[in-house]
């Protein structure tokens, strides 16, 4: 059906001129997928010609396709790190890019310990933040009316630093909700939010999430969508109501403001919106003082009509309990995005989270992609990739990075015209994640050694250990399963040691991990239950019984499966948590980047 002369796209019918316009550019694109991607990768090569990097390679001026591959390697972020630890300390030679660099985007992926930093440009920060229009044309083609309410998004920023070279060094979504283009945004009705911007800004995190809740609920009836980025953020929200309705609803009954919200501009912020109302207090008081939580989003915001959160790869593991939240709304992922580079979006946003796929944007960078599976180290083309295989991302951007290794591993789900979907798969390397903390294999082998040493003078050790991100939680933890042999059964480690032992793992996790335990309260205390000697045995056994070669047998350093996880429950002996919060600061460690 056509609606009002407007021509239905191959995706649907748009709502509107606008709409049909930026659906219209996206069959453009996936139609040509190859020629946009052969344009794109020569407008990089052109522009960043003359920069160190590029020169190196000796590509004297070509911009095609295999002398870019012939000549330029694939390359991770410890390969460029020398390059990206020179722009850091203020050199501003076109190293990457002939463009100037305008700040770093500081990325949740970390290399030894700290969080990795983007250099990107102001032109490339503008071609993704052209996206959000695409995003929102794609939605209405699935929700009608978006237009005639309000979207309640927890929105957040993180403190910024700036680098020794006078850059800014911050988080991508800092650093869009403090641009223009956020900002000082054109009234357009189908992206009013109820968060005034002032709360989305405050650094303080409390105070932001308390007036973006208080917003949020003033405007309970007009709330269409209900959102977060990712699943872990929503999740705190609904937290952070479960532990302050009784203090929002004492404020919103005679229309005033809890004192805990000390920021001025706050203050005058919520003076022109805060209005006495004792019937929506008394109706939170209703809804809430059972404490009965089944359901609490459609409860309090009943004309929901999705959530818009992104519930894939390691937030998946959160798609029941904000089932259980919201009595099963539709759970929308928009985008699949990085530090690095925007990669692409969900053509059908109501999907379920199992069955997202991705549609690489050919605008955005040129992409290229390893097989996973080992019989071949060639990377393939966007459109050359198999339906049902498995790749590496790898991105050449318009800020300079050339053939970088993202760490997504996608699979192709299908095709649009001639662009491919994706499933995202799994991040390469992440054993535990909560929040946007990565922790690998490796991280948490050192955590171990670092802990065991608590162990040492009462001639204790341990044997093995897996681990498990617990998440039924809120917050989230990491459970460290231990099996200990304890030399002197007359002076074994005292429940303090094993309390310590918890923090000094702590300690040596990753910074992102340390942010989310310190600053953002994303992570609960690290948990260690203790086994009874024998454990690790039976859980081999287990995974023989299932068909595991006894010769290849390794034990899991994360459990998952629930029979497994149930196995080793039920032989915990004692459990150990954190006594404090680890060390974390703002500031990067001196030692780093470059080391
Ligand atoms: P960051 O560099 O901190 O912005 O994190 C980017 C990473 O987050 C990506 O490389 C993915 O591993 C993950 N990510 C981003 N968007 C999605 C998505 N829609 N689904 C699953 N994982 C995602």
């Amino acid at each position: 059906m056509e609606i009002s002369g407007l021509k239905p796209s191959q995706l649907g019918q748009p709502a509107n001129e606008k709409d049909a316009k930026e659906l219209e550019l996206m069959e453009e694109m996936t139609r040509n997928t190859d020629s946009f991607q052969e344009k794109v990768l020569s407008e990089i090569l052109s522009q960043n010609a003359k920069t160190e990097y590029l020169e190196r390679f000796g590509l004297n001026g070509a911009t095609d396709r295999e002398t870019f591959k012939s000549k330029v390697p694939i390359v991770t972020y410890e390969d460029l790190q020398p390059y990206i630890h020179r722009i850091f300390n203020g050199d501003r030679s076109p190293i990457f890019c002939s463009l100037p660099i305008s700040e770093f985007l500081t990325s949740s992926g970390t290399s030894a310990g700290e969080r990795k930093l983007m250099p990107i440009v102001q032109e490339e920060l503008e071609r993704r933040q052209k996206v959000s229009n695409l995003l929102v044309s794609i939605l209405n083609l699935y929700v009608a009316g978006l237009d005639k309410g309000k979207g309640l998004y927890f929105y957040f920023i993180k403190a910024e630093t700036r680098t020794p070279g006078g850059l800014p060094a911050r988080p991508v979504l800092t650093s869009y909700y403090n641009s223009d283009h956020f900002k000082n945004q054109p009234k357009n009705p189908y992206k009013v939010i109820t968060s005034p911007i002032e709360a989305i800004l405050c650094l303080d995190s409390f105070q932001s999430m308390y007036i973006q809740m208080l917003c949020g609920l003033l405007n309970r009836l007009e709330v269409l969508r209900l959102g977060a980025v990712f699943a872990s953020g929503l999740i705190r929200a609904i937290k952070f109501f479960q532990l302050n309705w009784k203090q929002l609803a004492s404020d919103v009954s005679p229309g005033t403001l809890d004192p805990r919200i000390t920021d001025e501009g706050l203050r005058i912020v919520m003076s022109s919106i805060l209005k006495p109302s004792p019937e929506l207090a008394s109706f939170i008081v209703k809804e809430c003082q059972g404490e009965k939580w089944k359901g609490i989003i459609t409860r309090i915001w009943p004309n929901t009509k999705y959530l818009e959160v992104i519930v894939t790869g390691a937030m998946a593991q959160y798609v029941p309990i904000l089932e259980f939240y919201s009595a099963g709304l539709p759970m929308a992922c928009t985008v699949y995005a990085s530090s690095e580079c925007f990669f692409g979006v969900n053509l059908k946003p109501l999907s379920k989270p199992s069955e997202v796929s991705y549609t690489i944007l050919p605008n955005m960078a040129y992409f290229e992609f390893l097989p996973c599976n080992n019989s071949s180290s060639r990377l393939v083309d966007l459109t050359d990739v198999l339906v049902g295989e498995e790749y590496e991302l790898v991105v050449t951007t318009y800020s300079g990075l050339c053939r970088y290794r993202v760490g997504d591993i996608l699979r192709v789900t299908g095709f649009h015209n001639s662009a491919p979907q994706f499933k995202f798969i799994r991040r390469k390397d992440v054993l535990l994640s909560i929040d946007s903390d990565k922790t690998n294999e490796a991280e948490l082998q050192t955590a171990i050694e670092s802990a065991s040493e608590l162990l040492f003078e009462f001639n204790t050790t341990v044997v093995e250990y897996t681990s498990h991100a617990d998440t039924k939680t809120i917050s989230g933890h990491y459970v460290i399963y231990w099996e200990l042999m304890v030399m002197d059964p007359f002076n074994p480690p005292s429940e303090e040691i094993l309390d310590r032992c918890c923090l000094a793992m702590e300690e040596s996790l990753n910074s992102v991990y340390r942010q989310g335990r310190v600053s953002d309260h994303s992570i609960g205390a690290l948990e260690i239950r203790v086994v009874k000697n024998g454990t690790f045995e039976e859980l081999m056994d287990y995974a023989i019984s299932r068909g595991a070669s006894i010769n290849q047998y390794k034990v899991p350093r994360c459990v998952t499966f629930p029979p497994m996880m149930e196995l080793l429950d039920t032989r915990v002996i004692s459990t150990h948590f954190s006594p404090g919060l680890p060390h974390w600061s703002p500031e990067r460690r001196p030692t780093l980047p470059g080391k």
